[in-house]
């Protein structure tokens, strides 16, 4: 029902220069839902989201997050939104609650100090609270990525590549403080990941891009028993 979708999308194109990129895409993603979008390089999945985050215009079709249309209301919806990427880096020389206390400013957190306090505790930031994020090590820096990425308690949060970085033990616990995160808060995860044991573990639906086409769609369930293989790293091989 309407109530419960936080992004649909229908029949999104995207051309540079007259060539297509993303033709013709839809889904939808439901609150409560994590829906993982992959596929080879050049797939078109970071078109895909710099679309969902108003980076890009589309050329054709709709964008429609919490019922209201991307185009229209960018700036309202982003705020209900919010974006991870081990890729972006955060100002290197403010400590981690400064660069914490930023974004709960950016987004006008209503008690910024409990949200910051609440966040440190679950994610054991208190120990780099003043470290400069520069100075973080990998795994530190996805926690305080990930810390940023929830500090407005977002509707609606997008992924990429959450674990690319990381040394098993600390993708593992990231992957479960995901799922945990979102049976509590209900929050609808869009993820890009290369990672199909990630995908199989975190994702309840699973869409594959090729070409700028989605061309497989379903539960990872669904997907293993329709192409009558063990795993997904198979399924993506046989497809993507
Ligand atoms: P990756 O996993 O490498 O990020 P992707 O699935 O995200 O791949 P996109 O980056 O969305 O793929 O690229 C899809 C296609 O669009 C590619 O052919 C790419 O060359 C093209 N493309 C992307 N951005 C631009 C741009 N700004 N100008 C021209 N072509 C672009």
């Amino acid at each position: 029902s309407e109530s419960v979708e936080a992004i649909r999308v229908q029949a999104l194109s995207k051309s540079f220069n007259g060539t297509p990129a993303v033709k013709d895409v839809n889904f939808s993603l439901h609150r409560g839902e994590t829906l993982a979008l992959l596929g080879a390089n050049g797939a078109g999945k970071t078109t895909t989201i710099s679309m969902l985050l108003g980076l890009l215009l589309p050329t054709s079709g709709s964008i429609t997050v919490l019922g209201g249309d991307m185009l229209r209301h960018r700036y309202r919806l982003l705020q209900r939104m919010n974006f991870s990427s081990p890729y972006v880096d955060l100002p290197r020389r403010l400590s981690v609650r400064q660069n914490l206390m930023f974004f709960a400013r950016l987004y006008g957190c209503p008690d910024p100090k409990a949200r910051l306090e609440e966040l440190a505790h679950d994610l054991d930031l208190g120990p780099l609270w003043r470290k400069p994020t520069g100075k973080l090590s990998s795994g530190q820096k996805t926690r305080v990525s990930l810390a940023k990425a929830l500090i407005n308690a977002p509707e609606i949060l997008l992924l990429d590549e959450p674990t690319a970085s990381l040394d098993p033990d600390t993708a593992d616990w990231l992957r479960g403080y995901l799922q945990d995160y979102q049976r509590r808060s209900g929050t609808a995860i869009l993820l890009a990941s290369h990672n199909m044991s990630e995908v199989e573990r975190l994702a309840h639906q699973v869409r594959i891009m090729r070409a700028g086409e989605i061309v497989e769609t379903g539960t990872p369930r669904e997907l293993l028993d329709r192409h009558g293989r063990g795993n997904l790293e198979q399924v993506f091989l046989d497809i993507a």
